[in-house]
């Protein structure tokens, strides 16, 4: 499916430029039109993908290109104040050629925290279009500012967008791992699972076709319920098909009936692998209101009964009757199943973060108190025996 992709913030910006990077590489053709916005100069020059003229610095007039540090109102009310520049590099997409949009933000932070469910709110009021975000939540070492900071945003974010794309940093961190080392592998990972997913709707009349293939109204229909959504994934690699190989010696003429067996088997447990394994945001996939199944790989390892079943043990998993399915031809080695599973409710890491968050919010208020009574002591005398000047 075509997108049009706004990184808001920095890792916002960061993300999108490796979409476009992905886009090139694979050719998957799904980022339409590529802008990042952000309060900090800086951060917009350090991208590589994103052509300059999409580069939108906003508030120039209150923090001169110097980045709101984390304080997500503020990145709020700049882009309130701000959003006709935003909409000026909106204008130069041909939104007639995009499936959506799709709006990208660390919630930790500052200007994409707090700009993001700014955006989503004036894109859905100016364009028919469905507007997505993806949302990254911060580290649990991060520190409670940036909690609050992200539960705060998550709050306002799935409100005003037509569906919440989740990826928790604090599932995939490593320990012991630069945090600029760690952002990078981390990216890659966002990067392809939401490639394959977002890809597999956009298969061009030129590409092997696809037995069962997936089109981005299915998408769309996945993601049309709205609330926060979650991505599995899982791999394997696959040697092209060898028909005079180990196999046929084993099982002589059967080899083909053993090679679609292989296959389908291949596939089911990918799907599984994907489905419990590790999450974009870890939940319980049961009681997911919808889901979309995407096989990928080389065609001649793709079946429909694979898929098929594949896309039944979802339904038994999640208790759902709107499991989609279907198959993404790639010339790649290896098979890989990504889940989307959307409208996802139990989710015990969001409680978590609004339970930190509320910790912060308490402890932030007790030592403002605490240091305006330490200054007034300081300033005043003992005896008030002192008059300021006015
Ligand atoms: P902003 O520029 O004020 O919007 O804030 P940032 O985007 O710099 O940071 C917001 C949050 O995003 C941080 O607290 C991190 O959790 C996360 N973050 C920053 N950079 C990256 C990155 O490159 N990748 C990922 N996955 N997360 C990042």
């Amino acid at each position: 499916m075509k997108l049009a992709m706004i990184g808001f913030g920095q890792a916002g910006g960061k993300i999108v430029d490796k979409f476009l990077e992905y886009d090139a590489r694979t050719g998957s053709g799904i980022v339409q039109s590529a802008i990042a916005v952000n309060t900090a100069k800086a951060d917009l020059l350090g991208l590589e993908n994103i052509p300059e003229e999409n580069r939108v610095l906003i508030g120039q007039a209150r923090v001169k290109g110097h980045g709101v540090g984390a304080d997500n109102e503020l990145g709020a009310e700049i882009a309130e104040e701000d959003i006709d520049e935003i909409q000026g590099a909106i204008d130069s997409i041909p939104v007639h050629e995009i499936d959506a949009f799709l709006i990208v933000a660390g919630l930790g932070g500052g200007t994409g925290s707090g700009g993001s469910p700014v955006l989503a709110k004036h894109l859905k009021r100016i364009y028919t279009e469905p507007v997505y975000g993806l949302g990254i939540l911060p580290g649990g070492d991060e520190g409670g500012i940036y909690t609050l900071n992200a539960a705060r945003s998550f709050q306002t974010f799935v409100r005003e967008v037509d569906n919440l794309l989740v990826f928790d940093n604090d599932a995939w961190r490593k320990t012991g791992e630069s945090v600029e080392g760690g952002y990078e592998e981390i990216n890659d990972e966002i990067v392809r699972r939401f490639g394959v997913l977002f890809g597999a709707g956009e298969i061009s009349a030129d590409d092997n076709v696809a037995e069962s293939v997936v089109d981005s109204s299915e998408i769309i229909n996945t993601l049309e319920g709205g609330g926060v959504s979650t991505v599995g994934y899982d791999a394997e690699a696959v040697e092209e098909y060898d028909s005079g190989g180990l196999l046929s010696r084993f099982k002589g003429g059967d080899d083909d009936d053993m090679e679609t067996a292989n296959t389908t088997n291949r596939i089911t447990s990918l799907v599984r692998k994907a489905a419990l394994g590790r999450l974009t945001l870890p939940c319980e996939i049961e009681g997911s209101e919808s889901a979309l199944l995407v096989v990928s790989g080389p065609p001649n390892h793709l079946n429909r009964k694979g898929i098929e079943r594949g896309r039944k043990w979802l339904e038994e998993q999640t208790g759902s009757m709107e499991v989609r399915g279907g198959d993404y031809p790639l010339d790649e080695p290896s098979v890989a199943a990504a889940v989307l599973l959307s409208g996802v409710h139990n989710v015990p890491r969001i409680k978590e973060l609004q339970q930190v968050a509320i910790e912060a919010q308490e402890n932030i208020d007790e030592i403002q108190q605490e240091s305006e009574e330490n200054l007034e002591a300081l300033v005043e005398d003992d005896e008030d025996e002192l008059d300021p000047l006015f």
